[in-house]
């Protein structure tokens, strides 16, 4: 022996650091029915993971809580979100249970009262409301290392959370449970009334237009009518472990390289070239291009506001992409030919035809990468407009995860020459899914996830402009 000494770490000793890495970084959603087991379920996970516990409906409550103190009218949308944006509301603790405080105060105990219970549902209904809760939830999600519970955090507030799952009960369950605890709280109620509230309930938060309820695509489903607590904390563990361990076995470590990020030579040089004039010319700038460091193709998903948006998104991923040209631009036998060699694919721009997506998937299926701009319109403003389903429908279909994009500046190079306005693409975290876990109604399924994919490009929006 040489008396130096070296620390060896054997294969299974560094999968291991790795899976504890990614299982750190990691966001769980828990959403599901009132009376599901929701709240139980998440904080003892969080427990148990060492995770900090975001329970969502206790934000709400917050909310509603201080109009109600100051005398807003719960249904006066403007006045409770003007309050919503203005108060210091903090949700989730580790270990001690859910904690929550509004303006620096303790209140626990009061978001639990009947006043507060009674009016939450008005509350969370408006729009602006949601949105001053989802971006202090996705705040506090930014690190990872959360368990989230409520009705919209896998499908709104995280829709790229590695572990989205959704707990359901019958009917009964629901009713048996919600009886115990009132009963062990000294409240006696009949159990045909629970039950007819929680219809009640259901029906409310599916039905509404802001957020409804619904199981995100590819989320993973329990059923715990028949489940103990232990049960089914169980089983998501052990689901959120073997998660973690997919996702440290598709990572692509650095310094290594990742077949999935190969160029033809043509492909590279020029979109070297291109990537150095935006860049010099127009000082554009690339963020989040970590996201990308898996081995595994995407459907990169981009807001579209003018003709130089395939080019500055392409040259931003690091990676060859296939793209949607709308027909007309063929027009044109040289430019056609030009665009073609960066593989633009000709496509209506009303409908994606049969054979254009038979094209996107043989493309996807070879492990290529596809660039789609599924507003099917540019938006010169850079507000969005709805996603067509074409975009859940390829990435459903296809089992390939989608990576939202969002570009700002293309609409205003002038400016952005100028350095008056910044020219930004920026990446945000894959929406993975599990083909196992896709529903029967695969319709619902597109929708679901093109709606997903459109709350994130709002996300990357608000961060775009920062
Ligand atoms: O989960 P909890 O019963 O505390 O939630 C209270 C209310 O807050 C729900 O009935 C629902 O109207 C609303 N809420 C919501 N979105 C969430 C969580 C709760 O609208 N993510």
């Amino acid at each position: 022996m040489d008396g130096k000494r070296a620390v060896h770490t054997t294969p299974d000793e560094d999968r291991r650091g790795r899976i504890e890495t990614v299982l750190r970084g990691l966001v769980v959603t828990i959403d599901g029915p009132a009376g599901s087991g929701k709240s139980t379920t998440a904080s003892i996970l969080a427990a148990r993971l060492g995770f900090a516990y975001l329970d969502t409906g206790a934000m709400y409550r917050a909310v509603t809580l201080a109009a109600l103190e100051r005398g807003i009218d719960p249904n006066d949308g403007p006045a409770v979100t003007r309050l919503a944006e203005t108060l210091s509301i903090e949700a989730g603790g580790t270990g001690g249970g859910p904690a929550i405080r509004l303006d620096g105060r303790a209140v626990d105990r009061e978001i639990r009262g009947a006043e507060v219970s009674r009016f939450v549902s008005p509350v969370s209904r408006h729009e602006g409301v949601r949105r001053a809760m989802v971006k202090l939830q996705r705040r506090a999600g930014a690190r990872g290392g959360v368990v989230a519970e409520g009705r919209d955090t896998g499908s709104v507030v995280f829709p790229f959370a590695a572990s989205r799952v959704f707990l359901v009960a019958d009917a009964e369950a629901r009713a048996r449970r919600r009886e115990a605890q009132l009963r062990s709280m000294g409240i006696v109620q009949d159990i045909e009334a629970i039950r007819d509230n929680i219809r009640a309930r259901d029906a409310m938060d599916s039905g509404r237009a802001a957020s409804p309820l619904v199981r995100p695509a590819g989320a993973f489903l329990v059923d715990t009518s028949t489940l103990s607590v232990e049960e089914q904390v169980g089983l998501i563990e052990a689901e959120i472990r073997s998660e973690a361990g997919r996702i440290a076995d598709a990572a692509v470590m650095r310094g290594e390289r990742n077949p999935f990020a190969a160029m033809r030579p043509y492909y590279r040089a020029s979109r070297a070239l291109v990537r150095a004039f935006f860049r010099g010319a127009f000082g554009l700038e690339v963020r989040g291009a970590e996201h990308l460091r898996f081995r595994e193709n995407y459907i990169f998903a981009s807001n579209h506001m003018s003709y130089a948006d395939p080019p500055v998104v392409g040259c931003a991923l690091d990676r060859e992409v296939w793209f949607l040209a709308k027909k007309e631009l063929f027009r044109n036998p040289l430019f056609a030919r030009l665009i073609g060699a960066y593989h633009a694919i000709p496509v209506d721009r009303e409908e994606i035809e049969r054979k254009t997506m038979k094209g996107i998937f043989e493309i996807l299926a070879r492990s290529g990468s596809i660039l789609m701009f599924p507003e099917g319109t540019r938006s010169r403003t850079g507000e969005l407009r709805p996603l067509k389903p074409g975009l859940g429908y390829a990435a459903v279909s296809s089992g390939v995860a989608i990576a939202p994009v969002y570009v700002t500046g293309t609409n205003d190079l002038g400016r952005c020459l100028l350095r008056r306005r910044r020219l930004r693409v920026v990446i945000g975290p894959p929406i993975r899914l599990r083909a196992d876990r896709i529903g029967e109604d695969r319709k619902r399924e597109y929708r679901i996830l093109t709606a997903m994919a459109a709350s994130e490009l709002e996300m990357l929006r608000d961060e775009a402009r920062d």
